[in-house]
Formats: structure tokens, sequence, C-alpha cells
């Protein structure tokens, strides 16, 4: 069975992203079920701010640097998606990782374009899954098949790695699981001609309320369980019967439309996933009861996620750089040497951060697939996953530091547009040769990246998206080969030194 992509439409635009939201997926914020997506207050800036983006494909301005024509079916197709098989391949999937991410300012960690490259990272390991078998199906054949389809639909997904936070005193991070299982874990409940039933939670999934897809799959801490049942990677549409999708507290509100220009466009929620009796068709599925496949696939170095992240993180390093650079001009303190350096201290990062995008396209390497296939990957990038964690809190308490008491005190639109306050905030609240709207504005983007709701929610995604960092620290260190360093030391401490030159 395959899925089928003869009426598949290629890239994705506005109106049909919008509309696709409407497919009576179950949505629940604030105890009440969401009757329409698209315009719930909650949803709407990013929706709308997502299907421009998406518009941008097909415009004449971004179609070459974000689509290709699909051999297969001639639709125009996403880079997203296209299996990069030659260093070419990579520099067209990063201007268009570029470009989503110029276009949404670094803000999204589950733009459609941050999705997709997980799927093609599956995708590279097509033989290690089909090597796993089972009389239903092909897992290799599966993901191939998958992956086609999301391509010629463009496909918007979400992904969901953990067990819901409950207890976890029962999961070593780093060691097999100790076999206490519970029922609240995503498991097989029974095994049908159609698929498998499946119920279970599942912490968290970001933009999964506004996702087409949702693809599900254990992390490196939950792939090393001990029930087998609980062992499942697998993708299902957003609206499957018996999938709720929970919603936090959003962080898009706010006063004016100047006030929290980021979070009332780029809240792209997270939401918990409850799965109750979910059938998960035979050919969704890409892994069953034995992890081995994503098991080898964690020391194998491999890179096929790199551009879509790293390139966001990039957006956002320069974007806290340049606000706080204006902020220093903006109060006359950009020529103190305590402020300049600490801007430099910024810039450094940024800089770094731009070296290491171009180290990871030198480093790359070929990778065989199976099938007679290969594909080019990314050189190894954990390394800098884990810098980022550590270093965007970093980034952010620099911007607090130089922006003062401003980045909380600055008037409304409301306070800008009262005559008998205007003369008020001409006066005292303007800045260094720019007046008191500038100035307002200025400082309230910087409130929305660094202290608001939405700059706080960005600050913990940023520490923890890419999984714990102490246990990414851990399993680096673990894989690092230090052997011909550790060689030489020993070499070194095993003799005394030759007095050579000593009196
Ligand atoms: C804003 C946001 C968005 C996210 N989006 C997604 C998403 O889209 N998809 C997705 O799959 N996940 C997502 N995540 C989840 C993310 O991957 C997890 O937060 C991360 O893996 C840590 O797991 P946890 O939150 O369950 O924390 P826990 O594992 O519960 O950790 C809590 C604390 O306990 C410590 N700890 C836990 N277990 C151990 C142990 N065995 N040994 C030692 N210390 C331990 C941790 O270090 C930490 O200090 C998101 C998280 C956030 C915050």
């Amino acid at each position: 069975m395959t899925l089928d992509v003869s009426t598949a439409q290629g890239a994705m635009t506005g109106a049909r992203y919008i509309e696709s939201l409407r497919d009576g997926r179950e949505v629940w914020l604030d105890g009440k079920r969401v009757a329409d997506v698209p315009t719930h207050p909650a949803f709407a800036g990013m929706v709308q701010e997502l299907a421009r983006i998406y518009d941008l494909q097909d415009s004449d301005a971004f179609r070459e640097e974000m689509t290709f024509r699909s051999p297969e079916t001639g639709n125009r197709c996403s880079y997203s998606w296209l299996l990069p098989r030659a260093a070419a391949d990579l520099k067209r999937k990063r201007r268009n990782s570029e470009i989503w991410n110029e276009q949404s300012w670094g803000q999204l960690g589950r733009s459609p374009d941050i999705l997709a490259p997980h799927i093609i990272a599956l995708y590279a390991l097509r033989a290690a899954l089909g090597a796993v078998p089972h009389p239903r199906c092909d897992f290799g054949e599966n993901i191939v098949n998958y992956h086609r389809y999301c391509q010629e639909n463009d496909l918007f997904l979400t992904h969901a790695l953990g067990d819901p936070q409950v207890d976890r005193s029962q999961q070593p991070q780093n060691e097999p699981r100790n076999p206490i299982e519970e029922e609240l874990a995503l498991h097989v409940v029974e095994e049908t001609s159609d698929g498998i039933i499946i119920s279970g939670g599942k912490q968290l999934a970001t933009a999964a309320p506004i996702s087409n897809e949702t693809y599900v799959s254990l992390s490196a801490t939950f792939l090393r369980r001990s029930d087998p049942n609980c062992i499942l990677a697998f993708a299902i549409p957003t609206a499957s019967p018996g999938l709720k999708i929970l919603c936090r507290e959003p962080v898009s509100g706010g006063y004016g439309g100047f006030g929290h220009p980021l979070g009332r466009r780029y809240d792209e929620q997270d939401a918990m996933l409850f799965f109750e009796q979910v059938l998960v068709p035979w050919e969704r599925l890409f892994m069953l009861y034995d992890s081995t496949p994503l098991l080898r696939q964690l020391g194998s170095g491999t890179n096929f996620q790199g551009w879509p992240n790293l390139c966001r993180i990039h957006e956002r390093m320069k974007l806290m750089t340049g606000v706080a650079t204006l902020i220093a001009e903006a109060i006359g303190v950009i020529e103190y040497r305590e402020v300049a350096a600490k801007l430099g201290e910024m810039a450094t990062y940024t800089e770094m951060w731009r070296h290491a995008l171009d180290g990871l396209e030198h480093t790359a390497f070929m990778v065989d697939v199976g099938a007679g296939e290969s594909l080019l990957s990314l050189g190894d990038l954990n390394g800098m996953n884990i810098f980022f964690a550590q270093m965007s809190a970093r980034m952010v308490q620099l911007l607090r530091e130089i922006a003062g008491s401003g980045i909380i005190m600055q008037p409304s639109e409301g306070d800008l547009a009262n005559p008998e306050l205007r003369a008020y905030l001409d006066k005292y609240m303007r800045g260094k040769d720019v007046d008191v709207e500038y100035k307002s504005r200025l400082y309230r983007l910087a409130h929305d990246l660094a202290i608001s709701d939405f700059g706080m929610r960005q600050e913990v995604y940023e520490y923890w998206h890419g999984g714990d960092p102490n246990r990414n620290r851990i399993n680096l260190l673990r894989a690092y080969d230090q052997a011909e360093t550790t060689r030489r030391i020993k070499d070194l401490i095993s003799r005394p030194l030759a007095n050579e030159g000593q009196g």
C-alpha cells in the first residue's frame, strides 16, 4: 500500500494551508474545544504569518530559491523536502532555510522547514528500518513512500518524542531503562488488519494544533526502553480520531500593533498529545518493537536535520545583537567601554555561529542509505546544538544588561495617542536623537525577545528543545574520539623530560 500522490499539488500555498486546518481536529485550549483553529485569536497571528511565507514559495521573488521541480510529478516542491545528493543541494537547502528564518526572524522552532529534514533523516535510515522484519509491512519502503507523500503535498509536520513528565525516577538517561513501564507511555494496544491501535500520552509537540501531521517517535532517552510495546515511530494526520491536543496558555497577547511584535506573529503553541485507541495504518509505521535503527543513528554523526534549526539560531542571534546595538545607540551608551564590549561579545557568538555553519558544509560526507542510494549529510552538529542551549541564555542576559530598565518601562500606543500624556512622553521618554515613538517600539521588540511571556517561552525552548543538554553532553563525550590525544598525553607523562639546555 502506498500513500497516494496523484492529486498532490506540490508546494503549499497560504490559502491551502489555512483550509487544511479545518479538518475536525480536536484542539483544546483553556478547557474549551477550539471550533476553528485559523480564526481563533490564539492561533490566527501565527497561521496568517505561515500562510504569508507559504505564498512566497510561489512568488516571482522566491520561487526559484524555495522550490524545485519534482521529477516524478512535475509539481514544484519545497527545497525543505529535497533529498541532498550533492554539495549544490546543500547550498540550495541552506538558502531555503535562510529565507524561512529571515522571514520569521529566527523565532519558529517548528516551522514547516524544520520537521521536513527529520523525515529525510529517517529516509536515510531506510535500509536499517527495512532490516527490522514485520509480516504486515516493510518499514524501509514506508519511509520512502511517506517522504514522497510529504514532499508532493508539502505537509507541515510536528514531532512528539517524550513521555509525559509524571515520574522520571524510573528513567535513567544513559543506561537501559528500568523495566517499570506505565500505561501512560504511548504503547501498542493491539494489532489489526488495518494497523496498530495505540494509547498513551506524549509531552510535548510544538505547533501540533496548527500542523498537518504529527511524527511520533522516541528521543534518545526513551529509545532505551525495555517494553517493546512502547517502541514505535509513525506519522498520522493531526485530525486522527482519538487524538486530543491540549494547548498551553497562549503567549501571543498584548496591547496595540507595536507591542509584542514577535509574540503576536510567532506563538507557535506547545501541546500535550493524548492518544485514546488511535489507529496507525501499517503504511504509516516506520519502527515497531525494535529501536535498533534509531539507536544506531544516534552515534552515527550523520546530520540531515542541520540547516533549518541552525539558520534559525543564526537569525535569532543577529536579531538580538542588532536590537541591542540599536538600543545602545538610542539611549546614548554605545561608546561606553563596558557596553561596547558586551555588544562585541554578542557579535562574537553570532560570528562564531556563521563560521560553524560554513564548517558543517565543508565537513559534509556521503552516506550509503541502501537500495544503491547515497545522500550527502552535513558534518556532525551535536556540539553546536549543546553550545546554543547554554549560550542563548547569555545572549538574552547581555540584551537585558544593555537595555536597562527601559525594557520594562515604555509607553503603550494608547499612551502615545493621548494628548494629555503625549507632552510628558515626548520630554521624558524620548531617547538620544530619537523620538519616543521609535524608542518605545524598539524597546518593546527587545521586551518581546528577552522578558515577555513570549520571550521567556523562547528561552525555555532554546534550552530544552534539543533534549536534555546534560544528557546530550554525556552522549557527546561518550562518542568523542580522544584516543590519539590521550595516547600522546600518556606518552608525555610516561618518561622524565630530558634536562636539555639546563645547567
Ligand atoms: C518550549 C518547548 C518546546 C518543545 N517542543 C518539543 C517538540 O516539539 N517535540 C518534542 O518531542 N519535544 C519537545 N519539547 C520537549 C523537550 O525535548 C524536553 O523538554 C526535553 O527533552 C527534556 O525533557 P522533560 O521536559 O520531560 O524534562 P525531564 O526529563 O522531566 O527533566 C526534568 C529535570 O530532571 C532531570 N532529569 C530527568 N531525568 C533524569 C535522569 N534520568 N537522570 C538525571 N537527571 C534527570 C533533567 O536534567 C531536568 O533537570 C519541548 C520542550 C519545550 C520546553
